[in-house]
């Protein structure tokens, strides 16, 4: 077998195209490949039909490596003259249109991206610019949600906001609960954002949503009330978020009291902050200890707190009237207690009231929507932060949108329509 027929072989090149020539450019490190195309490879890429030529244009793909050599695959591509469909460049086999790599390459820096979640270290490793890695990985999602079409809505739906950046910028990340997978990511967290993901559904589709787990973000529950019937029975709100209100309402009424005690010289609570936000069971010796004793006393500080360990033991009930009836009991105390920031989180519970009860007596935990979100903050981290919406919008998409994501090969390519 000549150096011709084994690259053939080894790009899965076969008629109507040919390689001509293999030259190896050791100097450069770099192996090229000059491949032909045969008469019959001009075909109009829309129709499927044999043109007559146009002219030919000399491109370049960079392939994968042989050995340690950089593989450039070089072809004079026809262009073809359709009665229909104007003057078009045939399509090649081993590439996707306008794109510099070939399929297969492209599918090694897709894995490599999936490995590894960073777009510096993977263009590090392939030799590749940043901006060449980020341009396989858009054409990546771009193609899987055009495979995808429209998400199909699954009956559990989560609606997160996440930040960008540090700054206040914002995006929309709808996911789908029972999966952990992101259906969509929208810019800002606006009622127009999540109008946008409502609005691509008929009303027949949307009736299959049984459950929407949210913040209590007022935009999101505009626009969930505007699009789906029946909301109030659907929208469950998230309660670790509920949790995290109380908790950071302990907080206020720590650092108050802590304020005026230092002052008369009593230093109680101070740096005592993370032991409040922490289930006694992880601390142990004389943290432990002492926090046992705070909790236990007199100190707002320590009253705030039992009003958030009793809500935290609201949760996971069976039936409806169970839930009210204590949720209820839990409101009557906490509304009329001296402490302000437990008061503010109760009338946010009492005006939030359904969907608070739909969180405590529903199955759907929030567990799938959080390690989304984890995975999320991951991707943020490992890239610094992004510069664009699009880029991130990108990265989550391509990371947990569970998209086809990989180049058509070979042998699906000259299909006819
Ligand atoms: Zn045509």
């Amino acid at each position: 077998m000549n150096d011709r027929k084994l690259y053939e072989q080894i790009l899965g090149i076969s008629t109507p195209w040919h390689v001509e020539e293999v030259e190896l450019k050791l100097e450069v490190g770099q192996v090229l490949i000059r491949v032909e195309g045969s008469s019959t490879a001009e075909i109009c890429p829309e129709c499927g039909e044999r043109r007559p030529r146009y002219d030919a244009i000399e491109r370049r793909w960079r392939h994968l490596d042989t050995c340690q050599y950089q593989t450039i695959l070089i072809a004079k591509v026809p262009r073809i003259k359709c009665d229909e469909h104007g003057v078009k460049q045939v399509r090649v086999p081993w590439s996707e249109e306008r794109s510099r790599f070939t399929a297969l390459f492209e599918a090694l820096v897709i894995d490599w991206l999936r490995a590894t979640e960073n777009i510096a270290a993977v263009a590090k490793g392939m030799r590749l610019s940043w901006e060449e890695v980020a341009g396989i990985r858009s054409r990546a999602v771009g193609r899987g949600i055009k495979r995808r079409g429209r998400a199909a809505l699954p009956a559990s739906v989560g609606v997160d906001e996440t930040s960008i950046t540090r700054g206040h910028e914002y995006i929309t990340v709808v996911n789908a609960l029972s999966e952990a997978r992101v259906l969509d990511v929208i810019d800002e967290r606006k009622e127009e954002s999540l109008n946008a993901f409502w609005s691509q559904y008929s009303s027949e589709e949307l009736a299959h949503v049984e459950t929407v787990a949210m913040d209590m973000w007022p935009p999101y529950i505009a626009s969930t009330c505007k699009h789906l019937s029946m909301a109030d029975e659907k929208i469950v709100f998230d309660k670790f978020h509920i949790m995290k209100h109380l908790g950071d309402a302990v907080d206020l009424v720590r650092r108050a009291e802590n304020r005026q005690l230092r002052a008369a010289g009593d230093e109680r609570l101070a740096k005592t902050r993370y032991w409040w936000l922490t289930h006694p069971e992880r601390l142990e010796g004389e943290a432990r200890a002492r926090i046992d004793a705070l909790r236990g006393g007199t100190l707002r500080t320590a009253r705030a707190f039992r009003y958030k360990e009793h809500a935290s033991q609201l949760w996971g009930y069976i039936r409806r009237g169970m839930a009210e009836r204590l949720w209820r009991q839990w409101l009557h105390g906490a509304l009329r207690c001296a402490l302000e920031p437990i008061r503010v989180v109760a009338r946010m519970i009492r005006s939030h009231w359904s969907g608070v009860i739909n969180a405590a007596t529903s199955d759907i935990t929030n567990a799938m929507s959080e390690s989304v979100n984890s995975h999320i903050q991951r991707i943020k981290k490992r890239a610094c932060g992004f510069r664009s919406r699009t880029r991130f919008r990108e990265a989550i998409l391509f990371h947990l949108g569970g998209l086809d994501l990989y180049p058509v090969f070979p042998s699906s390519i000259h299909t006819k329509a």
